[in-house]
């Protein structure tokens, strides 16, 4: 099903700079229209954001494509998400063959991407609660992925995230961030590279901003 639009897709996403030909392969895969209500299937496959209630977002699938390009995953990693959302960023990820947890603090929409997830039988854990304070348990996550925009980086996620890993995150104030690629070279060095113009909802939570 939609296989001509998705094919227009990765269309787009390539003259937009991915090239990562594992992100593509991934976005021919997942079904971006079982992530998205019922009422606008039909632009499931256009390069644009939409809503998925609770005034929250399914991102952009640009957005999506180019972070995790960013991230430079390779073989099993162990990968942090925060933002569940619809679960179709940790679903692309899952799909790439990555060992994915994913947190997301409204419980509704986390109990949706649980139902969907079930569904499908896609396999990540997925975690109900507050992502700026990562999660302990499993850590230390070769890879961390942030999908709300916070006023900085949490420094809980920075210490969760192994030597030689790497983060993506988006920081800045509530209108616009910087995508934020930070490479952990030691546990107090690290090495950032800085993208500006992105849109996110807010990083809401203990080391994000304090209110909606
Ligand atoms: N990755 C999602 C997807 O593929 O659909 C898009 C995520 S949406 C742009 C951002 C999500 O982050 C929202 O669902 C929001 O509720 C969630 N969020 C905001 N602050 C959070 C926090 N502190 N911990 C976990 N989730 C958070």
């Amino acid at each position: 099903m939609y296989e001509t639009e998705k094919e227009e897709l990765i269309k787009v996403l390539n003259k937009k700079g991915i090239t990562d030909e594992n992100v593509l392969k991934a976005f021919l895969k997942v079904e971006r229209h079982l992530f998205v209500p019922e009422i606008i299937k039909h632009h499931a496959y256009s390069d644009v954001a939409l809503p998925i209630g609770h005034e929250q977002t399914i991102s952009q699938p640009y957005t999506v494509a180019f972070m995790t390009q960013a991230l430079e995953l390779e073989g099993r990693n162990k990968v942090l998400e925060i933002g569940t959302g619809s679960g179709f960023q940790a679903a692309i990820l899952v799909e790439m063959g990555m060992k994915v947890f994913s947190i997301e603090r409204n419980y509704e929409i986390h109990q949706r991407a649980q139902k969907l997830f079930d569904e499908l039988g896609i396999r990540a854990a997925l975690i109900y609660g507050d992502g700026t304070l990562g999660w302990e348990e499993s850590a230390p996550y070769d890879r961390i992925i942030v999908t709300a925009g916070g006023p900085e980086v949490p420094k809980r996620l920075l210490k969760q995230l192994a030597v030689g890993g790497k983060m993506v995150i988006p920081v800045g104030d509530r209108k616009t961030q910087t995508m934020q690629i930070i490479s952990k070279i030691s546990t107090d060095e690290y090495k950032t590279i800085e993208i500006p113009n992105f849109k996110f909802v807010p990083l809401i939570g203990k080391e994000g901003w304090k209110s909606e």
